[in-house]
């Protein structure tokens, strides 16, 4: 229920920001999410749209906008960062299926392109947050 909880938040910091405006209704809510972020993004979706629904005038007539953000890892030995995506390809399908279900487990089969240290961070890629809120 990972994805209702998210939606839950997304939903709240929509309002609380929409208070703040003077907004008397929500026009686009634009959310950014990690590659990373192991989300459903079908249910997040529906999630979403089932709280949006109900008694929240303010929110009937908002578009949702879900973007995803590329993962970008940064080696912490000589500082060189690549795209997740690029070093994803590179893997068998049992090894990129490991990782989408462990993402820590990335450290064992994802080296540094340029000195192939597995020593590595996540420096773009995870959570889920609003990107721009627009209404009036
Ligand atoms: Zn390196």
């Amino acid at each position: 229920m990972h994805e209702w909880a998210l939606a839950e938040a997304v939903i709240s910091t929509a309002l609380k920001i929409s208070k703040k405006e003077n907004f008397k209704g929500i026009s686009k809510i634009k959310i950014r999410m990690g590659e990373l972020q192991q989300i459903d993004i079908e249910i997040f979706e529906f999630a979403l749209k089932e709280i949006i629904q109900p008694q929240k005038p303010i929110l009937r007539k908002a578009k949702i906008e879900l973007e995803t953000e590329r993962a970008i890892l940064k080696c912490r030995v000589c500082g060189h960062k690549w795209a997740f995506g690029d070093a994803i390809k590179k893997l068998n399908e049992e090894e990129s299926e490991s990782i989408h279900f462990v993402p820590e487990i990335a450290h064992v089969y994802i080296r540094c392109p340029k000195c192939k240290s597995p020593d590595f961070e996540v420096v773009r890629g995870r959570g889920v947050w609003i990107d721009s809120i627009e209404g009036r």
